[in-house]
């Protein structure tokens, strides 16, 4: 079979090894058998921020992330036992969940970027700087994992998650908060792609982003992964995607100098948000359990 050599080859989904197909554009990837997606993008991180505005887009969502970290630690708090009681979150920002986790746990943080990194410990927080597996020395273990909105940008999602289970103690839970292909903003940004408009698609994804996101699951094909890994989804929840407060310079951080745009994309979100409230979130949240028995992976 001939082949175009411009042309990326897709690898098998990560979910159900099945090959996938391309997508709505060249960069995009879709499993025929299970709806994972996929982008082939490279990662700027620590590139980042001669471009984009690091204390703008803080302002943008640190009111949706800490109200989003207070509703994910009640999903938690029922499967918490004594023993839980080392918290390691992966890409851990600017340490706001970790300052909320630490009133419950003894809690850890990797982060990768430079000088987020270096924000965070300017404040006094137990962070590491790297990559998550290889930042942690080798005999640590954690009982509680958390990934807020980071597995969707992790090049190996699989590979990360085997870590996690080599991470974790017996009876240890991994929390995944992260984009859901199920959720509103996506469904609609994918009818717009087939119309020819790639603002929003593009948008959502975060190409030419530092780190942009390089996967869209749904919770089928992310339990599916899990199992795999060795680990049993043991409950679910959804999250708010948009919140009002910081909702202009969340829109505006990304592309500065177009206020009448996003002006307008700010009153149609304000508008649509009474609706947007009672349809399908875009941001899911998955507690799984790690199985005692080696992963299958
Ligand atoms: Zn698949």
């Amino acid at each position: 079979m001939l082949t175009c050599p411009s042309e990326p080859a897709a690898l098998p989904c990560p979910c159900c090894l099945t090959e996938q197909r391309q997508g709505l554009d060249g960069w995009h990837h879709i499993c025929p058998n299970c709806a994972y997606e996929s982008a082939q993008f490279s990662n700027a991180i620590n590139l980042a921020h001669a471009s984009l505005s690091e204390s703008r887009r803080a302002d943008g969502l640190r009111a949706l992330r800490e109200s989003n970290f207070r509703e994910l630690l009640r999903l938690l708090n029922p499967h918490l036992t004594d023993r839980h009681q080392r918290l390691l979150e992966v890409g851990c920002g600017h340490g706001w969940f970790l300052q909320l986790a630490a009133q419950r746990f003894a809690v850890v943080g990797i982060e990768p970027d430079e000088q987020i990194f270096q924000l965070a410990r300017a404040k006094g927080l137990p962070v590491v700087a790297g990559y998550f597996p290889a930042a942690l020395r080798p005999e640590e273990r954690f009982d509680v994992m958390v990934f807020n909105d980071v597995l969707e940008h992790i090049p190996d999602p699989q590979a990360t998650l085997l870590a996690c289970h080599a991470a974790l103690s017996p009876g240890g839970l991994l929390v995944l908060n992260l984009p859901t292909s199920k959720g509103l903003f996506y469904v609609l940004a994918k009818v717009g792609r087939r119309l020819g408009l790639d603002a929003a698609f593009e948008r959502l994804w975060q190409k030419g982003f530092p780190s942009p996101h390089l996967h869209y699951f749904d919770r089928s094909n992310l339990a599916r992964l899990l199992q795999g890994c060795g680990f049993l989804v043991c409950a679910n929840g959804s999250l708010p995607s948009i919140r009002l407060q910081g909702l202009y310079n969340r829109i505006a951080y990304a592309s500065p100098g177009k206020p009448v745009q996003h002006g307008l994309l700010w009153l149609a979100l304000l508008l649509c948000y009474p609706l947007v409230k009672w349809l399908p979130s875009d941001a899911m949240l998955v507690l799984a359990v790690r199985q005692d028995a080696p992963p299958k992976a």
